[in-house]
């Protein structure tokens, strides 16, 4: 259920024409009373490592090209990095580990991701998230994913056009990525595809339109990373192949 407060307006997606322009709206909504909240206060508050930081405390977008033919899904912003420098996975582990390995698959230009301006770019990749607010513990609710899922639809919508392949970090992430690739006009099969490491499965399009390559990765999480569940060799397989579906 979405708030009828007015300082927390729904949140619209509007059907922008392109990508930036999507992005120019999300950057000012307001749609999750609890996650305006947050963002906001760790803003103001910050880490005191980071404490001559000006902290971005908005909306994260997407990061990467417009045209891309690959799309990686994750969670959802770190509230000191994502939250700090306004770019998806920069300034946080988590970032540091996905980074090396899509530089190391050809698929970024640099193996660090440290600010906005630090002169990395995506080759044929683009990152987003279905909740593109910083949550309290790195859980967004229910609500608050759903609240959010316009933003992914329209996002899809409008890479449709060149994506081919999708990598889901995450179980969270594939609960978000199947309904909002489907409202974006993919078939998810029924019973839908189960997450899990390595899954992969193709959503067709009833249009006769390009198919998309879906995979699962486990999360690039200091949880998953430290303790070895996912490994950089594990991330760096599942993203060669999407990479390889999508013609990269
Ligand atoms: S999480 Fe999404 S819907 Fe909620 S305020 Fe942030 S951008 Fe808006």
């Amino acid at each position: 259920m979405t708030s009828t407060d007015p300082r927390f307006p729904a949140a619209t997606a509007p059907r922008t024409r392109t990508v930036a322009e999507l992005d120019g709206h999300l950057v000012e909504c307001r749609a999750c009373p609890r996650l305006v909240a947050w963002r906001e206060e760790v803003a103001a508050t910050k880490r005191r490592s980071y404490a001559d930081w000006d902290y971005w405390g908005r909306p994260v977008p997407g990061f990467g090209p417009a045209d891309a033919a690959m799309l990686i899904v994750g969670l959802a912003p770190a509230a000191h990095g994502a939250n700090r420098t306004g770019r998806m996975f920069t300034g946080d582990r988590s970032g540091d580990v996905l980074y090396a390995a899509l530089h190391a698959t050809g698929l970024a230009s640099r193996p660090t991701a440290t600010h906005r301006g630090d002169g990395l770019t995506l080759r044929g990749v683009r990152i987003t998230a279905p909740v593109h607010c910083a949550p309290p513990e790195n859980k967004p609710t229910p609500t608050e994913r759903d609240t959010c899922r316009p933003w992914l639809v329209r996002e899809a919508e409008l890479l449709r056009p060149t994506l081919r392949a999708a990598v889901v970090l995450g179980a969270f992430g594939w609960q978000a990525a199947l309904p909002a690739l489907a409202a974006a006009g993919w078939e998810v099969p029924r019973p839908r595809p189960v997450f899990g490491h390595g899954a992969h499965t193709t959503l067709r399009r009833a249009d006769g339109g390009a198919p998309l390559e879906l995979y699962g990765c486990y999360h690039v999480s200091q949880q998953n990373t430290f303790t070895g569940r996912l490994t950089p060799a594990m991330l760096r397989e599942v993203l060669a192949a999407a990479a390889a579906s999508a013609g990269l």
